[in-house]
């Protein structure tokens, strides 16, 4: 029922529906019949139905409502009949306004219409209510009113306006979202097809406006590299498999470019429930990747030279290695040969060019698919991949050959390097060959390489690994003497050639093993230059010294027989004399123990003092100045830079033992002798002959003018008897 007692009496519903002239052929409603048994039959078939009947004449005004129309109107508490005007009020004037037409067509040319309008009933409801009305006629046919069929749709309705509310709602946050949002037909037959993207996606992938992406698919913004996974991805989502996923993709722009984007699908499925679109949420992530890519770059980057580093190192030969590149075949573990040497007297700026231009020489000389990486210092990895044996070994001599040409340095310096390099080949086991532990067995066939006089390729084998085993030893058994105080030291005397008398003697470091077996002192002192113990060693064996001295001064102020002959020398390795501290330290020593720095000497080797920084000349110096007397051992196996010589107030040189051994083989062995003494002489140096076992030798050197000779043929390293307790207490190793 919808019609009001005023002139416009239309009442029209929303205009959602289908709405208006309804096919009068097919009314969806039969008009009432009259009669109370018919009127009242008919009443409960539409109660059935939820449908309510009215009829209104408009010239009398009558108006006839069924029970149900009472109800729908919320008037079925009135006792009375209800009049058009319990029933005008109620009527939404929009929605009546809007049907004014279509009333008036049924009224004057029997149109049937249906529509849809809103009231309020007198308890304050809104209602929907959807009519079907069609003329009412008399007996001649004749229009006479209206009459027709309602029913509440209220709950239609809400339902209607809020699905349109969401739509609205996504149509929004779908729009106006400032990242990137499309969605995917996931269909056959253009799956990929692109149903509706906005304009945050149109200028992610090039575009301005999201309308320019008409008739566009997935594949059109999927740069070559990613097709496989997209697809796969896309896959995954049409077969089900695939509820959704994030992930981070390259974006194909309109430009030919690509970005990065950080993309969030979910599939949504249709009414049979299988898949029907993706909604893609896509967020530019460029300049994070980037960001990130950089990171990851500088994570596996040696800052100084560009190379990669340890991390990548150790990832080529974990077991997650990149399935992609083929098998290690071999480690190779570069070294330059005393860069130190280079690094401390030309200073850290040059010793930093020299490692770039090694990088890159090692860079040039390997092929690519190896890996070159810097380790730390002057170390270099090479990883060989592929399956050739062989190749190892020779990648390996051809970096040597690579570094053997000169290096220019900034400043206009040339140096020449060498190189030692182990190289460890991966051993083969019934599940392929195994990586792990390739870096260490590098390490130990490079130790060997400088072992055996650097600038050589060592390939690891078992015998080098049992002399690593011993070096690890002897390393527990000096840092155990160390420790527990338990260093000993036995002295060899050194004697005048000419009347045969002991005029000095040289203290020799002994460490022993379980066993009670003294260890070689080159082996100990080795492996404590290389593991930072050699300071500690020198310094016990020089407190040692200094115990026996100060004893011996006891006995000779008590007129007893002395128990040392005048002078005793010590070892002192390039880092010992290096150590700013040490000059001090054994004037120290030397004054709590009471004993005149005459009766001590030092002996250093060559290398000492190429170390050109100055420290060693002024320590030299200041030894010197104390009263120590300081000489040069092991000479002529070194540099023999003689150049260094007149810079350092020196008082004696020991010829090597290698020479004293050739004496008398040929006549040019003995005439580099001879010359070598000729030239300590000239540099007003007293000469000691080293390793001397036999008479002939001792005459051959006492002919060439050699002061003193050392060795078998004279006493071989022993304790000291009846040394005696320390004089000066338990403090005599501190400082
Ligand atoms: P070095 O200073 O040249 O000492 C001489 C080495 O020659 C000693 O070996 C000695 O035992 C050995 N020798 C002496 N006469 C003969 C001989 O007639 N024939 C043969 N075949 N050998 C002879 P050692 O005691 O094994 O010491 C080896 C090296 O260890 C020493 O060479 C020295 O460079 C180093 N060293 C020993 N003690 C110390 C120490 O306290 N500090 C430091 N820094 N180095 C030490
Ligand atoms: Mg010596
Ligand atoms: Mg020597």
């Amino acid at each position: 029922m919808d019609v009001t007692a005023g002139a416009a009496r239309a009442v029209s519903g929303v205009p959602r529906q289908a709405e208006g002239p309804v096919d009068p052929r097919n009314p969806p409603v039969d008009p009432p019949v009259d009669g109370a048994v018919e009127r009242r039959r008919l009443e409960e078939a539409y109660a059935l139905t939820g449908l309510a009947w009215w009829e209104w004449e408009t010239e009398t005004g009558r108006l006839s409502w069924s029970e149900g129309m009472r109800r729908l109107a919320g008037l079925d508490h009135l006792e009375r009949p209800p009049t058009i005007d319990d029933w005008a009020p109620l009527l939404d004037p929009v929605d009546q306004a809007r049907s004014a037409e279509l009333e008036h067509a049924a009224l004057t040319e029997g149109t049937p219409y249906r529509h849809v309008f809103r009231i309020r009933t007198p308890a304050g409801e809104l209602r929907h209510l959807q009519s079907w009305t069609g003329p009412l006629r008399d007996g001649s046919g004749r229009v006479v009113g209206l009459r027709g069929a309602t029913l509440d749709v209220s709950e239609r309705e809400s339902a209607q306006r809020a699905l349109a509310a969401s739509e609205e709602h996504f149509r929004v946050v779908f729009e106006g979202a400032p990242h990137g949002m499309a969605m995917i037909w996931l269909r056959e037959p253009d799956v990929g097809r692109l149903l509706r993207a906005n304009d945050a996606f149109a200028r992610l992938i090039g575009y301005e406006r999201s309308d320019q992406l008409a008739g566009m698919t997935l594949s059109d913004w999927t740069p070559d590299s990613e097709r496989a996974v997209s697809d796969a991805r896309l896959r995954a989502m049409v077969g089900g498999r695939s509820p959704g996923s994030a992930y981070a993709r390259e974006y194909l722009r309109r430009d030919g470019t690509t970005v990065h984007a950080w993309v969030t699908t979910a599939v949504v499925r249709g009414e049979d429930g299988a898949p029907e679109f993706a909604i893609a949420h896509c967020i530019d992530d460029t300049a994070r990747r980037r960001h990130e890519l950089e990171l990851e770059r500088l994570a596996h980057t040696d800052t100084l030279t560009g190379l990669a580093n340890r991390v990548v190192v150790d990832k080529a030969l974990s077991h997650d290695r990149d399935p992609g590149r083929p098998s290690v075949s071999g480690l190779l573990l570069l070294d330059l040969d005393r860069f130190k040497v280079i690094n401390d007297s030309q200073g850290h700026p040059v010793g930093d060019a020299l490692l770039v231009q090694v990088a890159r020489r090692l860079r040039r000389a390997v092929a690519p698919q190896h890996t070159v990486a810097r380790l730390g210092g002057d170390e270099f990895v090479v990883v060989v991949h592929g399956d050739d044996r062989c190749v190892p070994t020779a990648v390996a001599e051809r970096l040597l050959h690579a570094l053997r040409e000169p290096f220019d340095l900034p400043g206009g310096e040339r140096v020449t390097v060498t190189t030692s390099v182990g190289v460890a080949l991966p051993l083969e086991r019934a599940d392929g060959p195994a990586t792990e532990d390739l870096l260490t067995r590098a390490d130990v066939a490079l130790y060997a390489a400088k072992d055996v006089g650097r600038n050589r390729v060592a390939v690891y084998d078992d015998g080098m690994r049992e002399a690593n085993e011993r070096k690890l030893r002897t390393e527990a058994h000096l840092r155990a003497a160390l420790r527990e105080d338990r260093l000993e030291v036995h002295l060899q005397p050194v004697v005048d050639l000419a009347s045969g008398r002991t005029v000095s003697a040289e203290a020799l470091v002994r460490v022993h093993d379980d066993t009670g077996a003294p260890l070689p002192a080159g082996d100990v002192v080795g492996v404590a230059e290389d593991t930072g113990l050699v300071v500690p060693l020198d310094l016990a064996v020089l407190h040692e010294v200094a115990r026996l001295l100060a004893v011996d001064e006891s006995r000779r102020a008590e007129g007893a027989e002395p128990l040392l002959p005048d002078r005793v020398a010590v070892n002192v390795s390039a880092r010992t004399i290096e150590d700013p501290d040490f000059v001090e330290h054994v004037r120290r020593t030397l004054a709590r123990a009471a004993v005149p720095a005459g009766r001590l000497s030092v002996e250093l080797t060559e290398t000492s003092l190429l170390h050109d920084s100055g420290t060693v000349e002024q320590a030299v110096e200041a030894l010197v100045g104390l009263g120590v007397s300081v000489g040069l051992d092991d000479f002529g196996t070194g540099y023999s830079a003689l150049a260094y010589l007149p810079r350092f107030p020196l008082s004696f040189l020991k010829i090597d033992m290698s020479f004293v051994r050739r004496l008398g083989t040929t006549r040019r062995s003995d005439a580099v002798v001879a010359a070598i003494v000729e030239l300590a002489h000239a540099h007003e140096l007293t000469v000691v002959a080293e390793g001397v076992e036999t008479a002939e030798q001792a005459a051959a050197l006492r002919a060439m003018g050699c002061e003193s000779g050392q060795g078998w043929l004279f006493g071989r390293p022993a304790p000291v008897r009846a040394a005696g307790p320390a004089p000066w207490g338990q403090d005599a190793t501190g400082s």
